[in-house]
């Protein structure tokens, strides 16, 4: 996915703008990313930090402390509550778009199902994605599936 996209909250407070190629997309089924986005399951879409511009708006920002006890900085409109970004502190390099968010959605396809030991019963996976039933031991094989989504 090489190119400029945009996206923003539900108010559209905060608005925002992406540009280059992304590293990966995934879907996480854990009941953290059940309970964040209050539905079946979170996506996350990977980019450099450096590619992200904000236009408009400030974030709210909250530290969640995660299990490994590792600390992920959230971002959310201060309106509207829509949670817009996620970054692991320390892990400066990568910030998580939250891609329900874009203004297009239309090529929002994961490459990997992570956690599925805790996905919905009634969702039925792609059989082509990768499967985790936790977190990934790397992310460099669902680098690669992005990659080669774009190769052709
Ligand atoms: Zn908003
Ligand atoms: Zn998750």
């Amino acid at each position: 996915m090489s190119e400029i996209f945009e996206g923003q909250c539900q108010c559209g407070e905060v608005q925002y703008r992406v540009s280059g190629e992304s590293l990966t997309l995934f879907a996480c089924h854990c009941h953290d990313c059940q309970r964040q986005s209050s539905s079946a399951f979170g996506m996350a879409l990977w980019i450099r930090l450096q590619q992200m511009q904000l236009k408009t708006g400030q974030p709210k920002l909250w530290v969640r402390k995660m299990p490994s006890g590792r600390e992920m900085e959230c971002s959310f409109c201060p309106t509207c509550g829509t949670r817009l970004f996620h970054r692991l502190l320390g892990q400066t390099e990568i910030i998580s778009i939250k891609p329900g968010t874009l203004n297009d959605t239309s090529s929002l396809q994961p490459v990997a199902h992570i956690w599925t030991s805790s996905v919905q019963p009634w969702l039925h996976l792609d059989e082509d994605c990768l499967h985790y039933t936790g977190n990934p031991d790397d992310f460099q094989t669902l680098f690669e599936a992005w990659k080669k989504n774009f190769a052709e």
